[in-house]
């Protein structure tokens, strides 16, 4: 269906001449269950990550020769023309270059999410952790309900969204999410489009406890940074660990992998983990070597204990977990 009102967005496109083809295709996914601030999340329980091979969106053949390929303004204004295609009548899009963002809010409330989720938390992502250019695309769908963003995921991707509120598919750079559900969403899913410009071989048990810090983050007064700060995933961390189903970090990082049925456990550790870092003032530091070393060291293994000088993780994981249980007890204070 191509809605009428998105014949203004597209007519300007058509003078572009379409230099390019496009193919179909959707390789990789990722997709998280997850809360903004206001909603307590414990009570769902499934499906936090999957990375996926099948069938989407088109997308723009990637241009062979850099200097070939179109300005980023064209190329955004030519995946604003094809997403029409997909769109339900009444959806909206604008475009931002690199951004384009679209769904069933008004222009306005896109223009918001522009302004006020993307542009900092971009800018603070930027500042501590990427230094890539965004030199392709980044398409952000971005649905008021539930249903809504069920039935969009279900068209656009024939993905079942019972149990997360947001995905990013790699292969199109595309974000899709129920943004009802709070920013934290949406910073997650950020977090994710721009680690996959600068560090795209990252491993997974990293690339979503980065993400997942970002789900429920502050900025500093200047804006210039986002803290992460603790959140429901602390519940999950700490039943698995009373009930010695917490894997030895060792073996969530060799792994690289979240385990399919471990996923929330998985979600939790890595998140915390990686709180651990950010409480120590290293974890900028630890993505940047780590982005360095990752041919040689392709878990972070080994750049870990050379940030810690210790031969084994086994000195970091017994301070993780006193720190888990040290956290535990002060977020349990504040809430008294
Ligand atoms: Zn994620």
């Amino acid at each position: 269906m191509l809605p009428r009102a998105l014949i203004l967005v597209i007519g300007p496109v058509l003078l572009i001449g379409g230099c390019y083809f496009l193919t179909v295709g959707r390789s990789e996914a990722s997709a998280e269950k997850q809360s903004g601030s206001s909603r307590p999340p414990a009570e769902f329980d499934v499906g936090e990550l999957e990375r996926v091979s099948g069938e989407g969106l088109a997308k723009p053949e990637p241009a062979k020769q850099p200097s070939s390929r179109p300005s980023i303004a064209r190329q955004c204004d030519q995946r604003a023309r094809q997403l029409s295609r997909y769109l339900a009548e009444g959806h909206r899009i604008i475009v931002r270059p690199p951004y384009i963002l679209a769904g069933d809010l008004s222009e306005e409330e896109l223009e918001y999410h522009y302004t006020e989720t993307i542009l900092p938390t971009v800018r603070a992502l930027q500042l501590a952790y990427f230094d890539a250019p965004l030199d392709e695309p980044i398409t952000l769908l971005l649905f008021s309900s539930e249903r809504a963003y069920r039935d969009a995921a279900n068209t656009l991707d024939r993905r079942d969204t019972t149990n997360y509120y947001g995905y990013y598919i790699r292969s199109d750079r595309r974000i899709v999410i129920n943004i009802g559900t709070g920013a934290g969403t949406l910073s997650h899913e950020l977090a994710h489009a721009l680690g996959h410009f600068d560090f795209p071989n990252m491993p997974e048990w990293f690339d979503e406890g980065l993400a997942s810090i970002y789900e429920e983050a502050v900025f500093t007064d200047d804006g210039l940074q986002l803290v992460g700060v603790s959140n429901w995933r602390l519940n999950h961390l700490l039943s698995a660990m009373q009930n010695r189903k917490l894997q030895t970090l060792d073996t969530l990082i060799v792994a690289r992998k979240i385990r399919p049925e471990r996923q929330e456990i998985d979600y939790a550790h890595s998140r915390y983990f990686c709180l651990f870092l950010q409480e120590r003032g290293l974890l900028p530091f630890f993505y940047r070597k780590f982005r360095a070393n990752v041919k040689t060291d392709p878990s972070g293994h080994r750049t870990l204990c050379e940030i810690f000088d210790t031969p084994t993780l086994d000195p970091i994981d017994r301070d993780f977990r006193k720190w888990v249980i040290e956290l535990y007890q002060q977020v349990r204070n504040q809430n008294r």
